[in-house]
């Protein structure tokens, strides 16, 4: 199937312009991407660039004279994606930093958050080692002023590799192909910074920056890409002060802090840059263990498994959220966090959150809750004893499909003091488009809440009974393994249900997926004011195994449901009837 197949006509984007997803129409179109046959034209944001930004970062490369251009929320991002990329992928990767003039302290922080060794040499003071002093295995980051390669202090380098972090992009790197990677801002036609962009020449790291920074989900804003005309992409005057947070974003900020019970709250580009952020500053050589608690989702899981410091990957163990006598001999002194959905994505189980925090308080351990299933509306895990709480922003407190974001709340204290302090010296800000986006939505969000949480009960109500259908994953309903944790913990049981079907041979899935669901729209994503449905299995977990899936707890036929809040449900549950009329076998099939 080619890039131009017809099946891509029906992919369309959901949530407008700068929508957060998009129809997957059918389970071929799903096999097809998945399978790397082409990309999607349109797809949940943190995995599929929408096409405008797609076409930015190829004029930014083109326009830089390199092969490959990869947009972040800031420059100080991009470095440090960069930078966490490089120096952890194998033990022993020294840093030399050449700097001119003092360094300041703001550079000291930020290059400390990297965890590398790092070695400072001052070009203006002292004299440079010869190129044959340095190991191929040192990265040699050149902080660097102005689009001129030409005015480097290297102009050639023996082993190592070269990383120039500039405030301007170059003219072009064409002809400097010593100059592996290129970091600078990206800025607006008045030169104020927007973002951040790593340019380099590696495909190989290149496409594993590209990777990981999806999981990562330190994001440029789609909304921004029109005030960015690469043409007019100038210098920036002070590249550390021009992404501040707003009034948008501090109004957001008090609306949350109040809503959680929290004394603060800082604003990322995503949930899973919220997330990641925590994992950053609090994973350490030290304290490399954490401990996830019930199956999360899967992005989350995937960055918990796979995170790597100096070349090790970090320790990790999984607990079920019943089973605290395994997290309390799990919890030691190399223990950095224990991290844990107060109701889990996509299965629907719910922390005791109470008694799991008991425990981490108990041994000194932060307890990180991500509550976005749930929302403040049913569960205040500060109340409970969690230490950091974060959401992706993109789901119920939005539900319109056209923002992405993220938050981390807490009350004040050194655990704050160190996000803060990162936060600042990555600017790891949403941007003000999203913000001002995420703000209308806000006044609303009770009201569309208790919505969710009726809908939702009705849904599963609804699949229960159905005669298609075989297990229904919802803690509001009484057989749920979650049901009793759910009903001392949370005030409702939120929308999002996992279901399997009796019938589930090839044939007949497909059939029940690929034909009409009335206003149930096929994407991914929760929260959403409108329903949306989802092959979760193929669409997080399409290349575990049937171990893998085994472990996780769910074949890979599962689907799952984020009922919206539609104040009638009427037609939406003749959607669904019209869908699972599909289910039965077919003649022949037994
Ligand atoms: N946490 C949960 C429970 C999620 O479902 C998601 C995304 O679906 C995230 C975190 C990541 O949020 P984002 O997509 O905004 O990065």
């Amino acid at each position: 199937m080619s890039a131009d197949s017809p099946l891509l006509d029906l992919n369309q984007p959901i949530g407008g312009e700068f929508g957060i997803t998009a129809e997957l129409p059918t389970l071929e179109l799903i096999h097809s991407f998945r399978e790397g046959k082409f990309p999607l034209r349109y797809g949940y944001y943190r995995h599929v660039d929408h096409p405008k930004l797609k076409t930015l970062q190829g004029d930014l490369a083109a326009q830089c004279g390199v092969s490959h251009a990869r947009l972040f929320c800031s420059a100080h991002a991009a470095l440090y994606e960069l930078l966490r990329l490089l120096a952890h992928e194998r033990k022993g990767r020294r840093l030399l930093v050449l700097h001119s003039g003092e360094l300041t302290p703001e550079w000291s922080e930020r290059l400390a958050l990297v965890r590398a060794e790092c070695v400072f040499l001052r070009l203006d003071a002292e004299p440079l080692p010869e190129a044959s002093e340095w190991s191929r295995h040192d990265l040699l980051l050149v902080l660097h002023k102005g689009s001129d390669p030409e005015t480097l202090p290297l102009q050639e380098v023996g082993r190592g590799t070269l990383m120039v972090c500039s405030d301007a992009l170059p003219s072009s790197l064409e002809n400097h192909p010593h100059i592996q990677y290129w970091t600078a801002p990206v800025s607006d036609v008045q030169g104020a910074e927007i973002g951040g962009v790593v340019l380099g020449r590696v495909d190989r790291v290149m496409s594993e920056l590209h990777e990981l920074s999806k999981q990562r989900g330190a994001i440029f804003s789609t909304r921004l890409v029109p005030q960015a005309n690469p043409k007019n992409l100038a210098s920036v005057a002070n590249i550390s002060t021009t992404l501040t947070a707003s009034v948008t974003h501090q109004e957001i900020r008090r609306i949350l802090t109040e809503m959680d019970s929290a004394e603060n709250a800082l604003l990322y580009p995503s949930g899973m840059a919220a997330i990641t952020m925590i994992l950053d500053a609090l994973r350490t050589i030290e304290r490399p263990k954490m401990i996830m608690v019930g199956t999360l989702y899967t992005d989350t899981y995937g960055l918990l498994r796979g995170s790597v410091l100096e070349g090790r990957t970090l320790d990790w163990e999984w607990v079920g959220v019943r089973d605290l006598k395994r997290l309390e001999q799990g919890i030691d002194d190399r223990t950095a966090l224990v991290f844990t959905e107060t109701i889990t994505n996509p299965l629907g189980d719910v922390s005791d959150l109470r008694a799991v925090s008991e425990l981490t308080r108990g041994h000194g351990v932060p307890l990180v809750v991500d509550n976005t299933l749930a929302t403040p509306f049913n569960c205040l895990p500060l109340e409970c004893g969690a230490d950091l709480v974060v959401y992706s922003t993109a789901k119920h407190f939005s539900g319109t499909n056209a923002h992405r974001g993220g938050v981390v709340l807490f009350r004040e204290g050194t655990l704050a003091d160190t996000l803060r302090r990162q936060h600042r010296v990555l600017q790891m800000e949403i941007s003000e488009g999203e913000a001002s986006c995420l703000l209308e939505c806000l006044p609303d969000f009770p009201e569309r809440m208790a919505q969710f949480n009726t809908n939702g009960l009705r849904v599963a109500q609804f699949l229960r009974q159905h005669p298609a259908v075989k297990e229904v994953y919802f803690p509001g309903l009484p057989d749920h393994s979650g049901h009793a944790t759910s009903q001392r913990l949370l005030r409702g049981t939120g929308s999002v249900i996992s279901w399997t079907l009796h019938h589930d041979h090839a044939d007949s899935f497909q059939a029940v997926y690929d034909g009409p669901w009335g206003p149930v729209r096929k994407a991914p994503t929760l929260g959403s004011n409108e329903t949306l449905m989802c092959p979760y299995a193929l669409v997080a977990h399409y290349h575990a195994t049937d171990e893998e899936l085994l472990a996780l707890g769910f074949p890979r036929t599962l689907l799952r449901i984020a009922v919206g809040c539609e104040p009638n449900l009427n037609e939406v549950l003749a959607g669904l009837e019209t869908a699972l009329s599909r289910a039965f076998p077919q003649p022949g099939q037994g």
